[in-house]
């Protein structure tokens, strides 16, 4: 067996105090195969640890435990000359691409800058070239944006560049936090029918984080579900969306409209912001205070991944454990 692309391993991050700090995530793992480039959704409400595990990946963040490896490297033990491997191989796509870009330069600048510290072109034709098709594939044309400075472009054009910049790199994965939700809806399909693309035809693999599940309907492979630093449930979005078993995940999506999965949905699901803040000793199910089928074991322990279905679906939650056969099942 080759080594997978990316595995992360039982990855926990407690920030602050180990006893009495947040749990940004626990115990989470996920494994993306080397030859099936695929695009892993991870969806939750705002402060569900969702951008501590882009974070983690991208190697900004160490983990309290747990390890992460890309390619049968450990990112955690890596090396400073391997990171540089790594940085090349992993690209990060952010929520603000202003926050990426100096006012004061021009847009060809953010191209600039990427090939010459990758040293991606031998000369300066070549480098033009891969410029221009880096904007090809994300759907834009060089001679309209490269002279222009960012606030001359649209929300829309600027993270379509970002995803150009990361596509320049030729990395074998994007981690993209977010980076749909500073643009206009009208406008968000676009951009994630480029990382479909990217996906299909570059055979790069994605972690697209996201607060907003009508984006989930339209991207995702696989998605992975976070309640307060807690994986719910898992499973291919079409699936998992479809048939939520989770009763955090059935609330969410009963009580949102369903877009018909053939037509373009243009409408928002915005998760709420976080009720509780974390606690640092986890014991049993974060979901327990709010959950209608909440017994005495849920709050006992944490329950674990329980397979529903078929291919991959699972969900912690002791109502699909043994001995529960069909209670609160739907
Ligand atoms: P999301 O991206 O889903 O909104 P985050 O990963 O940003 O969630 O945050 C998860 C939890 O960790 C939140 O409770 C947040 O307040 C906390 N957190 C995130 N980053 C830090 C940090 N650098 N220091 C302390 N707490 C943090
Ligand atoms: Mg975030």
């Amino acid at each position: 067996m080759p080594d997978p692309l990316l595995e992360l391993r039982n990855v926990s991050k407690v920030y602050g105090d180990p006893e009495t700090g947040v749990v940004a995530l626990h115990d989470f793992s996920l494994t993306i195969d080397r030859d099936k480039p695929e695009i892993v959704t991870v969806a939750g409400e705002s402060g569900s640890g969702k951008s501590t595990l882009a974070n983690l990946v991208l190697g900004f963040v160490r983990p309290t435990s747990g390890t992460i490896r890309f390619d049968g490297r450990d990112i955690v033990a890596a090396s400073p000359g391997d990171h540089r491997d790594y940085y090349r191989d992993v690209q990060a796509v952010f929520q603000d691409p202003f926050s990426s870009y100096n006012p004061f330069y021009r847009v060809g600048h953010v191209f600039d800058t990427v090939i010459r510290n990758f040293g991606l072109a031998g000369d300066r034709a070549k480098a033009r070239d891969m410029v221009e098709d880096g904007l090809n594939a994300v759907g834009l044309k060089s001679v309209d944006v490269l002279r222009k400075y960012p606030h001359q472009l649209s929300g829309g054009q600027r993270q379509r560049i970002m995803m150009a910049r990361a596509y320049l790199v030729k990395p074998r994965l994007i981690v993209a936090d977010e980076p749909v939700s500073m643009v206009d809806v009208s406008l968000r399909s676009s951009i994630l029918d480029v990382m479909t693309r990217l996906r299909d035809e570059d055979g790069i693999s994605f972690i697209y984080v996201t607060h907003d599940l009508s984006t989930a309907y339209q991207v995702g492979d696989r998605i992975v579900m976070f309640y307060q630093g807690t994986l719910v449930e898992e499973g291919w979005a079409t699936e998992v969306l479809s048939g939520p078993k989770h009763p955090y995940v059935r609330l969410l999506i009963e009580s949102v409209p369903r877009p018909d999965p053939g037509a373009r949905w243009e409408g928002e699901i915005q998760l709420p912001e976080e009720a509780m803040q974390q606690k640092a000793r986890l014991t049993g199910c974060r979901f327990v205070p709010r959950c209608p089928y909440a017994m005495k074991a849920c709050s006992d322990e944490l329950p674990p991944m329980h397979a529903v279905g078929t291919s991959g679906h699972r969900v912690s939650c002791v109502l699909y454990g043994p001995g529960h056969d069909a209670a609160g099942r739907s």
